[in-house]
């Protein structure tokens, strides 16, 4: 409003002045090369950016049931700012306040979404920022940078008439990474001394109080001074959603979307083991779309199931594979789905030979229960399952491809695990310290144990290989169900 007054006012003046007689060109061309001048140090970040882009008005609806799955992490996190909600007890004990909060944990878990949950909480202006943002190659930008985001914080408040504010800054490690590491290190340091030197200033009886809340998935690349009491004293984890925490969040995310009556969230938490909220998010948008593209009105289970197909692997690929390449990926991938069913009947969810991300086809397992430990047993018929691509390759074609080079570097991957764990022949010892020579013959004789299992297996069942792909080289897809119809079939 200010800035219009302005522009208005100097024109006015301008006309004033050229209608008098003035020669007003040299006015006009200061003018505009000040107002060049300004936008150029804004581009380059001379001059602070206005942190309220992303204003508060944008957040107000979202609260803490919005977050679905993070119900000890909202948990901890209330009983942090009900030291905020109770300010006047906290300060009649002399209670010092609570300044930061750091939420750590993987990427798309939540961490911004609990923020502005708890920016409503606390009925709080809400500022948001990205360590990124104070990255600059001119020295002291980055620390005119913390400066003006504060002061846009009580700003911001005052002008909506609140009594709180809260600064979220994503990203923290970039900003807040341990000084004297980075190249430009002067300019990064300065920008965290600054951020510290905020932060000691936040006050209790302030017109507006002050709460820093910051995420970041590298904790352990923090600076040791932002962690130190009286900065960000408390930290919230956001983990990985368990299942029913995966029921919630799919809950939450089909609230505004028509389900066919054969929808089952519990199923599809099952199949999405490891998925963040992010990528269930996109999972029920992807479903949608699907059933979209189909002109339905209603989203089915198969939707959902081939989005997590799209959000594991990526988009369907138009590329066409020729047709003795086609033949090779069928059988390597039938080679890992039969010896995924013989270590867990009824493991196999979808088998196909159409290339989609960076894979020429795949095996999808359904997970059985969400698994954190895991025995030797299981490890060995994880080796097993990798392995048995190639070898299928081998058994039926006479050679292996260069397409297994993947699932040899995990199998050996889970092969080290072993060792790790102190479950080889070697017992528990340190991997790090062990003799090259012995590592290499522990590893290799766990892989070829499992080769030689593989290859009895698959020779007693060549039949129903052979069946197998014979059907996926047809339909290009083949489901769990119908795969254990053929193997039956086979076997009897
Ligand atoms: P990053 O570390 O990458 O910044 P983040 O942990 O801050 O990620 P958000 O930005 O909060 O993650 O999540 C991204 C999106 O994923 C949200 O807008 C929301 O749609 C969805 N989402 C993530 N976690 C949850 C959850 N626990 N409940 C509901 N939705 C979620």
């Amino acid at each position: 409003m200010v800035k219009e007054i302005g522009l208005g006012l100097g024109l006015a003046i301008l006309a004033y002045l050229g209608m008098s007689g003035y020669d007003v060109m040299p006015l006009i061309f200061l003018a505009a090369a000040g107002v060049g001048l300004f936008y150029i140090a804004r581009t380059r970040g001379l001059v602070a950016k206005n942190f309220n882009d992303r204003g508060p008005s944008l957040f107000q609806n979202i609260t803490f049931a919005d977050v679905g799955g993070q119900a000890t992490a909202i948990k901890e996190l209330q009983e942090a700012l009900d030291f905020i909600r109770n300010f006047n007890k906290i300060k009649s004990l002399g209670i010092r306040p609570l300044k930061g909060i750091l939420l750590t944990g993987p990427p798309g878990t939540g961490k911004t979404l609990l923020a502005k949950a708890a920016a409503g909480y606390t009925d709080a202006a809400f500022v948001a920022t990205s360590g990124s943002e104070f990255i600059e190659m001119y020295a002291g930008v980055g620390a005119q940078r913390v400066r003006k985001l504060f002061q846009t914080a009580r700003e911001t408040a005052l002008k909506i008439g609140k009594n709180n504010a809260m600064v979220f800054i994503d990203e923290i490690e970039i900003l807040g990474g341990k000084r004297g590491q980075t190249t430009s290190h002067l300019e990064y340091d300065q920008t965290l001394n600054q951020l510290l030197v905020e932060m000691d200033g936040l006050k209790v009886d302030g017109r507006v109080r002050l709460l820093v809340v910051a995420a970041t998935n590298r904790v352990d690349m923090l600076d040791p001074a932002l962690l130190r009491p009286g900065r960000f004293d408390r930290q919230v984890k956001v983990e990985l959603p368990d299942r029913d925490g995966r029921v919630d969040i799919i809950r939450l995310h089909t609230r505004n979307k028509p389900l066919a009556a054969d929808v089952s969230i519990e199923a599809i938490a099952r199949e999405t083991f490891g998925f963040s909220g992010a990528h269930l998010e996109s999972l029920a948008n992807e479903a949608a779309i699907l059933a979209m593209r189909e002109s339905l009105s209603e989203i089915s289970q198969r939707h959902f199931h081939e989005a997590v197909d799209k959000v594991m692997m990526g988009e369907k690929l138009d590329r066409r594979l020729v047709l003795s390449e086609l033949e090779r990926v069928a059988v390597h991938e039938a080679g890992h789905a039969l010896m995924s069913e013989f270590v867990r009947q009824g493991s196999v969810s979808t088998l196909t030979v159409t290339p989609r991300g960076q894979a020429l086809g795949y095996m999808r397992q359904t997970p059985e229960d969400d698994t954190y430990l895991y025995t030797r047993d299981y490890l060995e018929n994880q080796i097993a399952v990798m392995l048995a691509g190639a070898l299928a390759e081998e058994l039926i074609l006479g050679s292996r491809s260069t397409g297994a080079a993947n699932d040899y570097q995990q199998a050996t991957g889970v092969a080290e695990q072993i060792i790790r764990a102190g479950m080889s022949e070697l017992g528990v010892v340190d991997p790090e310290t062990l003799p090259q020579g012995l590592r290499y013959r522990v590893i290799t004789g766990i892989l070829q144990g499992q080769e030689q299992r593989v290859r009895d297996y698959l020779c007693n069942v060549k039949k129903a290989l052979a069946g197998i792909v014979e059907v996926l080289l047809e339909q290009e897809k083949i489901t769990g169900e119908k795969l254990r119809e053929i193997l039956r079939a086979e076997a009897a």
